[in-house]
């Protein structure tokens, strides 16, 4: 994975057998970016994504295996314990085509990734909420 600086923004090209999850993480990590957006496209092998059921507060996970194009990967980064939070959803397109997406635990690049974050000023922490079972934004 390498990346550069411009302004507010990361431009990151993360490299075959690399994990996508993990490499934002890490730039988020190195220079301290609390909050801001995620955008990426590439070619991936393996994904492991997840379909949140509230009426059992729990996320139900597939793992995708074989060829890959992102057509769409979006999230935000938020902070929660004074840790960079990643929240990514991603959609994948396979050789016919099919579209296949959802809340994106682990994907790994078979190709190359190209990742735009863009930093902002402040930020916003998350809370664990008993009702729904999930890390809300607190706002
Ligand atoms: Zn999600």
């Amino acid at each position: 994975m390498k990346y550069r600086k411009i302004d507010s923004k990361y431009i990151i090209r993360i490299d075959k057998n690399e994990e996508i999850v993990a490499s934002i993480e890490k730039v988020c990590i190195e220079n301290k970016i609390q909050l801001g957006k995620i955008t990426a496209i590439g070619a991936v092998n393996k994904v492991i994504i997840g379909l949140f059921k509230p009426e059992d507060r729990k996320y139900l996970s597939s793992e995708l295996k074989g060829d890959f194009e992102i057509t769409s990967l979006i999230g935000n980064i938020t902070s929660k314990d004074n840790k960079p939070y990643l929240h990514i959803h991603i959609n994948i397109a396979d050789e016919k085509h099919r579209i296949f997406g959802g809340h994106l635990n682990l994907a790994m690049v078979s190709a190359t990734c190209e990742v735009l974050v863009e930093e902002f000023a402040g930020n916003v922490e998350r809370n664990f909420d008993e009702d729904i079972g999930l890390n809300l934004l607190k706002l």
